[in-house]
């Protein structure tokens, strides 16, 4: 089985009916960059960088230098060989704990993480953001920000990649001056409000882990409460769907890097329901492109559509089922 899906490396994965889905890589190091094109990843859709700042010890414990970071960017962009490569921003805070950003948090998940944290701590964003523009002079570079939810979060960070820039300019130091910059619709608020960020951006990716544990209210790291975590929530179906409409008329590309991607149980939903782009552990694509190879885009319409008229989690699960039984 194994040996059959390893050959569908360099096979696109197309439904049968002609729609290309792209599949993307989530990576936490450079060395991950490797193992995704080994899947046959067309690129890298999340590359969580908190990694690189999170578990350090010893001399190492200082947070990472622009040279670091620019070298392990850099690394990722080689390592993709021409393909395109997101980076996400510093996600710190709540279940990413980072020494630096500790302090009184009542409730860590409501805090000042992601985002919020980048723009209290300006200069830490800000070296992050010169490192990011410099490796986007090796190969295709995005620039993905976590958690937006207001408008104002959105001008501050472009200010200060315009900023970062326009030092690097100065310094003769080379970029690509064209970066598409994106942002996580990961706070219900966010996939509400969408047309707020559809005009300022060049793309956006659905954090679904984020997005279930804010809509839900269920911590995502609290096992008491794990069992309430449910992807299938109609709430959850009814806010995907809101993002997929609103991102297609507004013509910005979209992708899913949460957890829901790379969930064989959820592909044809996903693909029946428009998404295009899907980013998951590089582990879990050759299983989702085989399911795709396998689907009818056409065939899953009359199932999407009683899915998403349902508030049964039974008949949801029901319908599911009969769309995984299709053309099998
Ligand atoms: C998400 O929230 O779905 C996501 C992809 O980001 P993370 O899991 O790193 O919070
Ligand atoms: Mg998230």
């Amino acid at each position: 089985q194994r040996k059959k899906l390893s050959k569908l490396k360099k096979t696109p994965a197309v439904t049968q009916d002609g729609i290309e889905i792209t599949l993307l890589a989530n990576i936490e190091l450079p060395g991950d960059a490797t193992p995704a094109l080994e899947a046959g990843a067309s690129g890298v859709g999340l590359f969580r960088s908190e990694f690189l700042f999170m578990e350090r010890s010893g001399e190492q414990h200082q947070l990472p230098s622009e040279e670091e970071q620019f070298d392990a960017y850099r690394k990722a962009v080689l390592g993709m060989k021409g393909r395109p490569v997101t980076i996400r921003t510093l996600d710190v805070g709540a279940d990413k704990p980072l020494e630096a950003a500790e302090h009184n948090i009542l409730n860590p998940a409501l805090g000042l993480r992601a985002i919020r944290y980048c723009l209290a701590e300006p200069q830490l964003f800000l070296t992050q953001l010169r490192a990011i523009l410099r490796a986007s002079a090796f190969g295709p570079v995005k620039i993905l920000i976590p958690m937006m939810a207001h408008g104002f979060e959105i001008e501050q960070t472009l200010q200060l990649i315009a900023q970062a820039k326009k030092e690097l300019t100065a310094e003769k130091k080379e970029f690509d001056a064209g970066i598409p910059i994106g942002a996580m619709i990961e706070i219900p608020a966010a996939a509400l409000a969408l047309p707020m960020f559809v005009k300022k951006l060049d793309f956006l990716s659905i954090g679904t882990n984020d997005l279930i544990q804010y809509t839900l209210a269920i911590d995502r790291a609290d096992h008491e409460v794990a069992h309430l975590y449910d992807d299938l929530h109609p709430a959850i179906l009814q806010l995907l769907q809101i993002i997929v409409s609103t991102a297609e008329k507004a013509g910005i590309p979209l992708s899913i890097c949460g957890g829901m991607a790379g969930d064989l149980r959820l592909t044809r939903l996903l693909v029946g329901m428009g998404f295009r782009e899907l980013s998951m552990p590089a582990a879990l694509l050759p299983e989702i492109k085989q399911a795709i190879l396998n689907t009818r885009f056409d065939t899953l319409q009359p199932y999407v559509k009683k899915i998403l008229r349902s508030y049964d989690s039974a008949v949801i699960q029901e319908t599911l089922g009969h769309m995984e039984a299709l053309g099998k």
